[in-house]
């Protein structure tokens, strides 16, 4: 498209043109603590580096890090790993649904307003240095290139509203995406009703963990209305084996839905990293799971759901 700018990312280490993504791992995690998780915190600059190198190796071209405000976010570290593991790396603001907040955290206090201009804050001066603990403290140099939010299984609470409308209107004034966690996979055409309903377009809106329910005829009711798909949870053996993820992501494709399928491993758990001695890795996307994939749908499917679908879904909607 001559004359037009190249469509650009924001990551950690500033704007880069969504042609050199490569392969983008669309939702992931490399430091994170939640009272959700005791017990699987991980917070260490030298393994969650050696973990990302693992996954470059791998065949990852980009990470998404989808720690949102509250959960141990760590944008300094998060580009130490970027420059020493050699990756870009996509950070996120916005906040997860009420389970990730104890009680009495400043998010079910704040007010839409409040809530929305840290998350303008994080996208646009770069994101707070140590999740919005000391409001005063200076912005970090990384900004935030994506927007996470979070409902809980079935429903939304009044709090989880006020916070979906937050993100929203960062969204609207970054130009960036929201990532929403569904749990379970539950409440997906809800949360898309909210979002559209504050202004949101449907393609800047990423459902999350949708695999967890893999139902390929809601899948595609989603899709059908111009909503991105994320499937983020292979190597998932507990609670159900990998094929069954391939036979959902043939089933989608099959309906006509290619373009709105992403891939991440979104491995919050310590216990999930190789770094810290945990299994199976950042490696797993690419070494086990991306090899069957591609000979369920063939290559040219394949890389669509790889590289040029998250080019598309996470570029920015105005020039960095
Ligand atoms: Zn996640």
């Amino acid at each position: 498209m001559r004359g037009m700018p190249e469509p650009q990312v924001m990551t950690v280490t500033g704007p880069m043109s969504t042609s050199a993504l490569g392969v983008v791992d669309a939702h992931d995690h490399l430091f994170l603590r939640t009272p959700a998780l005791p017990g699987d915190e991980f917070d260490n600059l030298e393994r969650s580096t050696a973990e990302a190198a693992e996954g470059r190796a791998s065949g990852i071209g980009t990470i998404v890090d989808m720690t949102p405000i509250g959960l141990g976010r760590r944008p300094d570290l998060l580009r130490a790993v970027s420059e020493a593991a050699d990756i870009p790396i996509i950070g996120a603001t916005g906040y997860h649904r009420d389970a990730h907040y104890p009680s009495g955290h400043w998010v079910y206090d704040a007010s839409v307003d409040e809530l929305a201009e840290r998350v303008v804050a994080d996208l646009e001066a770069g994101m707070h240095p140590a999740d919005w603990a000391d409001p005063d403290a200076a912005p970090d140099a990384a900004r935030a290139g994506a927007i996470k939010a979070g409902a809980s299984y079935h429903r939304a609470s009044e709090a989880e509203r006020r916070r979906l409308e937050a993100c929203a209107i960062g969204s609207l004034r970054g130009g960036v995406p929201i990532v929403v966690h569904t749990e379970i996979g539950t409440f997906g055409h809800e949360i898309v009703d909210i979002l559209t309903g504050f202004g949101v377009a449907p393609h800047r809106i990423i459902l999350a963990h949708l695999d967890r329910n893999p139902d390929a005829e809601l899948h595609a009711e989603i899709a059908a209305r111009g909503v991105n798909l994320e499937y983020d949870t292979m190597g998932r053996t507990k609670y159900r084996p990998d094929s069954e993820l391939l036979d959902l992501i043939e089933h989608v494709v099959s309906a006509g839905h290619l373009d709105r399928l992403l891939l991440g491993q979104d491995i919050g758990r310590r216990s999930m990293l190789r770094a810290y001695g945990g299994g199976p890795g950042m490696r797993y996307l690419m070494e086990r799971f991306v090899p069957r994939v591609r000979r369920r749908i063939g290559d040219d499917a394949t890389d669509a759901i790889l590289v040029s679908n998250p080019a598309r879904a996470f570029a920015l909607a105005k020039p960095a």
